[in-house]
């Protein structure tokens, strides 16, 4: 069958194969630990499910405008504001099938055929693939993990050419839970600025942070909030990434074009979602809080007790629910290629599934996801030990 070259170029989701595997193992009832979820753990809180009844009782059950309901855009609008520093009108804001989907079309809307895109690495691994969808060319950028995985305004830089459109920014960072500081975002922003490329800012995890601060990058000056569309979504701090709405704000022009774009392919958010939202961002936030002090309890639990394994060191991710652990001289001491193989053979002994940092551009690196319960990381933890001494 001869399937258009487009998809032929895409890499299938490196989770995939793992992920695969782990149900496998436990259809044949293996106690399989789990830490690849990209997801808390938590069920959406009550007060949103609540909302989204409301919303169907009361007849929104039908189309809205490809751009979201007003009331949505209205109140992202206002959070944006609130908590970011950025003033955006509700014309400037849409509302789409999770920020997985406003990525897809700012690619789709910026970039022509042989644009190049910048991605820091390690990056979320839909990106390239979103930007080789629009026909353009991911140029990768090491974040060195001696500079906490954070790309420098120097590299930044040195990767822009002629053809470079777009740098893509994520903070907090999927894998790595890196957070950008305020000054390390403006000194970014200048590069940008005075080379005339368009930042697409992710803060998706924006409300996931136990050091610091999140800084949104539009906010740092008229110049870098002109060409700079800022990205995110209820479902990492509303727990409701089966909804799927996000959002995306930016220049009026490029936000019409994106409605447009969704009203050719997705129509709109789904309805009663979008009343879900609107619940999530303007109601109360304790549930919010609760969870996030879940997180940064197990987040203070694990990273000590990894980098106590031997072969293993791991950085303390500032945000986001992600350890990123560098595996490197445990594969060498076992005899494996990389991680992908470790994470194979983790899985096939011990019965715990990681992410292997190959679909992040880290072939050495694993992703522990600890959303999930701190009983199950001790586990999980105490089983990535025996197996590393077992192949040492
Ligand atoms: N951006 C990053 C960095 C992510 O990790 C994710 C989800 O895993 C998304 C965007 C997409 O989130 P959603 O489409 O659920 O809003």
């Amino acid at each position: 069958m001869r399937l258009a070259k487009r998809v032929q170029a895409l890499s299938p989701s490196p989770t995939l194969a793992i992920t695969a595997k782990a149900k496998e193992l436990r259809a044949h009832g293996h106690d399989v630990i789990g830490l690849g979820a990209g997801e808390p753990d938590f069920n959406t809180p009550e007060h949103i499910i609540a909302a989204a009844e409301r919303a169907m009782r009361a007849g929104h059950t039908k189309y809205t405008a490809a751009a979201g309901i007003p009331e949505l855009r209205k109140a992202i609008a206002e959070k944006l504001r609130a908590d970011n520093g950025l003033t955006y009108t509700p014309d400037q804001v849409t509302v789409t099938v999770g920020a997985k989907h406003a990525l897809y079309n700012i690619f789709q809307v910026l970039v022509d055929p042989g644009d190049e895109v910048i991605i820091p690495t390690p990056y979320w691994v839909s990106y390239p693939e979103q930007v080789k969808l629009a026909e353009g060319v991911p140029v990768f950028v090491e974040g060195k993990e001696e500079n906490g995985f954070k790309i420098t305004p120097e590299q930044l830089e040195a990767a822009i050419t002629d053809r470079t459109r777009a740098v893509i920014l994520n903070s907090p960072s999927n894998p790595t839970g890196a957070v950008y500081t305020r000054d390390e975002l403006a000194a970014l922003a200048e590069v940008c600025v005075r080379r005339d490329i368009w930042i697409i800012s992710d803060e998706i995890y924006e409300k996931l942070i136990y050091d610091g601060e999140h800084v949104s990058i539009a906010s740092l000056g008229p110049e870098v909030y002109a060409r700079t569309i800022t990205v995110n979504g209820v479902s990492k701090p509303y727990s409701m990434t089966g909804w799927r709405i996000g959002y995306a704000a930016g220049p009026r022009e490029v936000i019409r074009a994106m409605n447009d774009l969704s009203s050719h392919s997705t129509s709109n958010p789904t309805t009663p979602a979008q009343y879900a939202a609107l619940e999530a961002i303007t109601g109360p936030q304790d549930a919010l809080e609760e969870m996030k002090r879940a997180f940064r309890q197990r987040r203070d639990w694990l990273i000590p007790a990894l980098n106590a394994i031997p072969g293993i060191t791991c950085q303390w991710p500032a945000g986001a629910f992600y350890a990123f652990a560098n595996v490197r001289e445990a594969c060498e001491a076992g005899g494996f290629a990389d991680a992908d193989a470790w994470a194979e053979a983790l899985l096939e002994e011990e019965k715990v599934a990681v992410v292997p940092g190959t679909g992040f551009g880290c072939p050495h690196h694993i992703r522990i996801s600890y959303a999930t319960s701190l009983e199950a990381l001790q586990e999980a933890v105490a089983r990535i030990r025996r197996f590393v001494e077992r192949h040492s």
